[in-house]
């Protein structure tokens, strides 16, 4: 089968590699779309702990269930899936008090183990989610919407909130939609680039600013008292630690986009405790993909407007420079036949 793999950091290969084995519990999915993530561009650059070389990269997939093993019951052969690619371990203190994203062993399909840029990917029959009539371009996006999920109910929007949104990603269009569906009332985008701007606005920002005429005047123009909530999906020190300023006394900051392991921002801790103000992460999923297939069968949650590549597999290195470098990229993905 046609295979996108990382043999070490930097060093990848397109090429044809054996169909991964089927256990009696698994089901091999036919990749029909698959997303590049920040998690990936990691992964290729050596700077993600956990991956394990080499690698079929790969955590964000569709496609049709091609086979599958002998004790599988909730899935046939011919069934439109995608797969949560979090496999928890079940037995650890994290998974028995739920915190399946905290596993102390936690497995993930397309880091420690072959993913989806490839014709083929097995995962585990408890992993495999019906998408029913969604494209498999938008089935793709069901993973990172899940994220959003859970962090949803880290933050727990309040009806009439206001919020602001660093960064007009596909991470922070998945967010305006959710949390406009949450809820909030007024919600302001951030971003550098112009046409990311106007998909935001296109989306339901009920305002958008450029990051370079973006300041503390003209945030209280948008709203006097500060922001119930400010999210991060940017993942850069510098913007979560300019972030608190625009919080309204008693709001909550969000911390989603995944800044460098080793970075550290200056917050004070005397406004934190003199404002009441909150700091709320959200790391990965737990458990959230039936809401986020509720989300986007319901209507809340568009997709395929944050998908701005689509290419071949043997394209592999060029698509992994859109998603790295590319100003006004969103979703790259990878469309096999
Ligand atoms: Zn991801
Ligand atoms: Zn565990």
């Amino acid at each position: 089968m046609l295979s996108a793999s990382i043999v070490s950091p930097l060093n990848a290969k397109v090429h044809d590699l054996p169909r991964p084995n089927l256990g009696a519990n698994d089901v091999l999915i036919e990749v029909k779309n698959a997303g590049i993530c920040g998690t990936d561009l990691h992964i290729w650059h050596g700077s993600y702990a956990l991956a394990q070389y080499p690698l079929v990269p790969g955590h964000e997939f569709s496609g049709v269930v091609g086979q599958i093993g002998e004790k599988v019951t909730t899935t046939k052969v011919g069934e439109r899936v995608t797969a949560d690619p979090n496999l928890p371990c079940n037995h650890c203190y994290f998974c028995q008090k739920r915190q399946f994203n905290q596993c102390l062993n936690l497995k993930a399909v397309g880091v420690t183990r072959d993913g989806g840029f490839a014709q083929y990917v097995v995962v585990p029959e408890s992993a495999v989610f019906p998408i029913g009539k969604l494209s498999f371009a938008a089935a793709a996006m069901l993973e990172p919407l899940a994220c959003v999920v859970w962090g949803l109910k880290q933050v727990q929007i309040q009806a009439g909130d206001s919020m602001l949104i660093f960064g007009a990603g596909p991470m922070g269009m998945l967010m305006l939609q959710a949390v406009k569906h949450a809820g909030a009332a007024q919600v302001v985008v951030i971003d550098r680039e112009e046409s990311r701007l106007k998909l935001a606005r296109d989306l339901g920002a009920n305002a958008t600013v450029n990051a370079n005429a973006f300041d503390l005047a003209s945030a209280h123009e948008l709203s006097p008292h500060g922001f119930d909530i400010v999210a991060d999906a940017t993942g850069i020190p510098k913007v979560i630690e300019g972030g608190f300023q625009y919080l309204r006394s008693g709001g909550k900051f969000w911390v989603f986009g995944v800044a460098p392991d080793k970075a550290l921002v200056a917050i004070s801790p005397y406004e934190v405790f003199r404002r009441d103000l909150k700091i709320i992460g959200s790391f990965a999923l737990n458990k959230t993909f039936h809401e986020s297939i509720a989300l986007v069968q319901g209507g809340a949650v568009k997709l395929e407007p944050l998908i701005s590549h689509q290419l071949p597999l043997e394209r592999f290195s060029e698509a992994m420079h859109f998603a790295e470098h590319d100003p006004e990229r969103m979703k790259v993905q990878f469309k096999l036949d």
